[in-house]
């Protein structure tokens, strides 16, 4: 199938600027409409109340605004600064603060960006370009851009998914390819465009149809026949050997997988779902170092899974481990449906799922209006409708607040009856500026609709009532539970069923827990050999940063490991090591 012709906004997306000072205005025109004016439309404003006007002209008549750059971020409306305007039209849309080399010394200048960015009024300031062509600056533009396109999907990409918005299934692969952080973009099987592509090819709009840039088409395609489709290897042939098998391709195990693969061992990596795990689904990461405008995790982990990659590591893509058995001086997986991978060392790096809620009538809506978790992908739908999020935590609150971009109302839904001891002081005052409301003492108790979620029924701790509201989009994030129920009982875990390690281990298990005469390493197991790292881990920190620390410091305990038992070496002949 031909789909050159196929545009889903033929208009060009607008970057728009406003600067004060003429001859500052004068040079950042130039530098944009040089670099950019081939594939955007350069709209320069010399007053917030100027780029204001025009905002509003470009929102009714429908385009895109994909960056917004200013120097004034005073109030424009009496309430809300030119950023804030941009984003409540424009959801998507990027939004630096424009300011003069070195101006961040000035005190006002670093507290104005602070508050902006605590408030979640910008993404991050934005140094005014003062000499031609200036690199640095189109650095971020780009950069800025490239997250925007991400975000928005509003051009044709690689991989178009068609179906209904709001089908469980839908939702799933939309999911899996955000969480692999693989570029698409979806077009409501409902729309006229939709309609078009499925005519075109044939089908019914309630099963889902994937589209590929080189004309494939796959009709309701399982996770495994989609994630083949763009090429990544799901593939564990009989009878595999590796040095480690690492169990889980969030932060912990792609970290333990670079550095133990650039130190010369051969690693198989399964991860069950999609690459980066938890942090997968985060939309964006503000503390992890070295990224101080922050980064999603689907970039990170991308970024993570391609290092692993070229140090020569291997994934199976969507296989799950079901089982694990000392076997000698191996230690055998089971991986489901029908194959075993044998190693010398295993890293368990299978992080936490979120906690469910356990009202049988929303379960039965998951997916279908009922989240665990929340990413782009649900947000997006949620344009301009009913949300809410139950949970009192800081994944709670980022995730309130990035719906808060995109739906009419967003409410916070906490069973206690403060945020103070469960969330950042940082996001509270974010989701006030977002307008999110937060409901103390209030438990979610049950809820329905026709195939999707239509409303909520909600508890009143304090006051015992109950009451029925509408909800389009319900998002749960309670806590969660670490994935471990298929290891052998011989490998110790805490009551909630977090793997013991290290001094842990004999602590608690006692001698009888541990076989050797030499104490389990820091992030050994109970099964000498099998090693625990990121949020799976009994006392680990839950936090990227950490998973990724633990990932790394846990090759060196397999090396000794591997070293004490002397066995012949699994990687493959050729394989060299990196440092
Ligand atoms: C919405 C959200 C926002 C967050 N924001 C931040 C933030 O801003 N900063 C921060 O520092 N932290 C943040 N966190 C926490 C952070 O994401 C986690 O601490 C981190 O991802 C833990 O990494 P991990 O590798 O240990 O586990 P996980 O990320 O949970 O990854 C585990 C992986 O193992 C796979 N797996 C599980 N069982 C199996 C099996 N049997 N076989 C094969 N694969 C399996 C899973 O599919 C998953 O991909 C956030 C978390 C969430 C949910």
């Amino acid at each position: 199938m031909d789909r050159s012709d196929q545009s889903v906004n033929p208009l060009k997306p607008v970057i728009l600027t406003q600067c004060g000072v003429p001859d500052r205005r004068r040079m950042v025109e130039r530098e944009l409409g040089r670099r950019y004016g081939q594939d955007y439309d350069v709209l320069i404003a010399s007053s917030r109340s100027e780029a204001a006007a025009m905002l509003e002209a470009l929102s009714a008549d429908g385009r895109a605004v994909a960056l917004v750059l200013a120097d004034d971020a005073t109030p424009v409306d009496g309430a809300t600064s030119l950023f804030a305007f941009a984003r409540h039209r424009f959801p998507d849309v990027r939004r630096g603060l424009l300011i003069e080399w070195g101006e961040w010394a000035d005190r006002q200048c670093a507290t104005s960006v602070l508050h902006l960015m605590a408030t979640g009024q910008i993404d991050y300031y934005v140094i005014r370009p003062w000499r031609g062509p200036d690199e640095y600056f189109h650095r971020t533009v780009t950069e800025f851009l490239l997250e925007w396109e991400r975000a928005s999907g509003s051009r044709p990409h690689e991989v178009t998914l068609v179906g209904a918005p709001r089908s469980a299934r839908v939702h799933d692969l939309r999911s899996l390819l955000a969480r692999g952080g693989v570029p698409h973009s979806f077009v409501p099987g409902d729309s006229e465009e939709g309609r078009r592509l499925l005519a075109q090819n044939d089908m019914r709009d309630d099963v889902p149809m994937v589209l590929l840039h080189d004309g494939r088409v796959l009709r309701d395609p399982t996770n495994t026949e989609l994630v083949q489709a763009y090429g990544v290897d799901t593939e564990v042939a009989a009878l595999v050997e590796r040095d480690l098998v690492v169990v889980g391709a969030g932060p912990a195990g792609l970290s333990a997988a670079v550095y133990a693969a650039s130190e010369g061992l051969s690693v198989l990596v399964l991860e069950s779902e999609a690459i980066g795990g938890q942090a997968g689904s985060s939309s964006l990461i503000r503390n992890y170092l070295g990224f101080a405008r922050g980064i999603s995790g689907a970039e990170l982990a991308q970024r993570a899974y391609q290092q692993a990659w070229v140090f020569g590591a291997t994934f199976a893509h969507t296989r799950e481990a079901t089982g694990l058995h000392p076997g000698g001086d191996r230690l055998i997986l089971d991986v489901a449906p029908d194959r075993q991978v044998h190693a010398r060392a295993v890293v368990l790096a299978t992080g936490v799922s979120y906690r469910r809620l356990g009202v049988p009538e929303l379960e039965a809506l998951f997916g279908a209006g009922v989240y665990y978790g929340a990413s782009g992908v649900e947000a997006q739908a949620l344009r301009d409708r009913v949300a809410h999020v139950v949970g009192g935590g800081n994944s709670a609150g980022q995730a309130a607040l990035h719906l808060a971009r995109y739906a009419k109302s967003v409410s916070l839904l906490v069973r206690a009856e403060s945020l103070a001891e469960s969330m950042s002081r940082y996001l509270i005052d974010a989701l006030a500026a977002a307008g999110v409301q937060v409901r103390m003492g209030i438990e979610v108790v049950g809820g329905g609709g026709h195939g999707n979620l239509e409303h909520i029924r909600l508890l009143d701790r304090r006051t015992g009532t109950e009451t029925t509201e509408p909800s389009d989009g319900l998002f749960v994030l309670i806590g969660a539970e670490p994935r471990t129920g298929w290891l052998p009982e011989t490998l110790l875990r805490d009551r909630w069923g977090y793997v013991l390690t290290g001094e842990d281990v004999l602590a608690e298990g006692g001698r009888r827990a541990w076989p050797l005469n030499r104490p389990p390493r820091p992030h050994e197991a109970s099964i000498p050999g099998v090693f625990a790292v990121g949020d799976v881990r009994r006392g680990s920190v839950k936090r990227v940063s950490s998973a990724v620390g633990e990932g790394a410091v846990v090759i060196s305990e397999v090396h000794a490991h591997i070293g004490e038992r002397a066995v012949p070496s699994l990687a493959p002949a050729g394989a060299r090591p990196v440092r």
